[in-house]
Order: C-alpha cells, then structure tokens, then sequence
C-alpha cells in the first residue's frame, strides 16, 4: 500500500514516516499543498495523510483541489484544532477522516487501516442544471465553469432544488429538508437563503436561474 504524507513539520512526517515503514507501507512524503497537489495526481496512492497547515494551498484547499480533480484517493486530515467547524470544513472538502493533533500512532494506523480497506469512496455523480454543475461529493459548485463558493446551507439549499430541477418546490418541503422540520426561527428563511444564492449564483452571470412562484415555493430553471 502506498501512502503520500503531506506534512511540513519535518519531526512528525519523519515519524509517521517510520511509523507506516514499519508497518509495511510504501511511503513518500511532500512538505507543501501544490506539492501535495502534484503528487496525487501524478501517482496512484492508496491513500493520503494531509495536514491542514500546510504553506501555500493549506489542507482543505488541496483536497477540494483533488476532488475537483476527480481524485478519490482517501484522505485522512491531520489538524491542530479540534472545533466542530473545522471538522466540518474537512469533510465538506471531501476528506474522508480526520485526526485531532496529537494523536496516537495507534489511532492513525487503524484509521488509515479503514480508510484503504474502504478503497475509493463512491462518488454521487455531479447534478447539472443547465450550465450550472453541482458536486455533492466534493460540495463544489460551477456556473458556467467558474467556481461559485456557497456556505454548507446555501449549498443544501441549491442541491435541494437541484433534485428536482424545473419543478415548483414547496418552500415548506425546503424547510423540512434543508433545515430540521422543527426549525422554529424566521419564517422567511427560505426566501432569505434564496436571496443569498441568488447574489452568488445569478448576479455575477447577469442570468437568474431561481423561480419563485408566488406563495408556493421555488424552481431551478435550466439557463446557459
Ligand atoms: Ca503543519
């Protein structure tokens, strides 16, 4: 099994370095995120061990990268912090596990053991909308192939419209599906959230691609 190592900290991508010899595993190392880039595209790992402070790109960015790439080699995220936020913004990068420093070298090896026992993850294919694309995996989305960045609830928003794109859907279903059923806060929400998509995904493509139907709810409209 291969193993690329994606750590600038020389002493800990030394150690985890020995660690997975030890263990049997093939193992290279890079010190940067276009490095960490670069290599996965160009070898075929088993899997990835990247840390979030990296120079350059950090770790997030060069797993969406990946991703965006069509790159499903697992990948466990080393970070420093453990707050739920980050986490969060690991997995919505596309990482597959992730590790709070320090950690146990016990802990590492069984996770990596279930990530390559795993294999590349199955991706959800890309929705497409017209000319706006929409990866679920990866929770990246394009309009006319430039990169639209949206929050983790402007996106649940948008797939959610997506799935059923040129059909009216009740704002009451949105509230259901894309907040708890029993969200309890404003009552405009959706109309809100659909003014914030609406900034990022129509404004700057001077084109609308969201309907509203008055009192009912909303329709994502194939446009180029
Ligand atoms: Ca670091």
């Amino acid at each position: 099994m291969r193993v690329l190592i994606a750590e600038d900290e020389m002493k800990m991508a030394r150690a985890i370095r020995r660690g997975l010899e030890a263990e049997g595993y093939a193992v290279e190392t890079v010190a940067t995120g276009d490095d960490a880039v670069f290599w996965a595209k160009e070898q075929d790992y088993d899997a990835i061990v990247l840390d979030v402070g990296l120079p350059g790109r950090d770790g997030y960015a060069v797993c969406r990268a990946l991703r965006e790439a069509q790159i499903w080699t697992p990948v466990l995220i080393l970070t420093a912090r453990g707050a739920v936020e980050d986490r969060i913004e690991g997995l919505d990068a596309g990482a597959d596990d992730y590790l709070v420093k320090p950690f146990a070298f016990g802990e590492l090896l069984a996770r990596l053991r279930a990530l390559l026992r795993r294999g590349p993850a199955e991706r959800a294919p890309e929705i497409v909308v017209g000319n706006v694309r929409i990866d679920p995996a990866a929770h990246s989305v394009t309009r006319a192939g430039v990169r639209v960045d949206l929050s983790p609830r402007e996106f649940s928003l948008l797939e959610y419209l997506a799935r059923r794109p040129g059909e009216v859907v009740r704002r009451s279903e949105i509230l259901d599906h894309v907040w708890d059923y029993d969200y309890d806060g404003m009552s405009n929400i959706v109309d809100v959230y659909v003014g914030y998509l609406r900034r990022k995904l129509e404004k700057p493509f001077h084109s609308p691609v969201i309907r509203a139907v008055r009192g009912v709810g909303y329709i994502l409209e194939p446009h180029e």
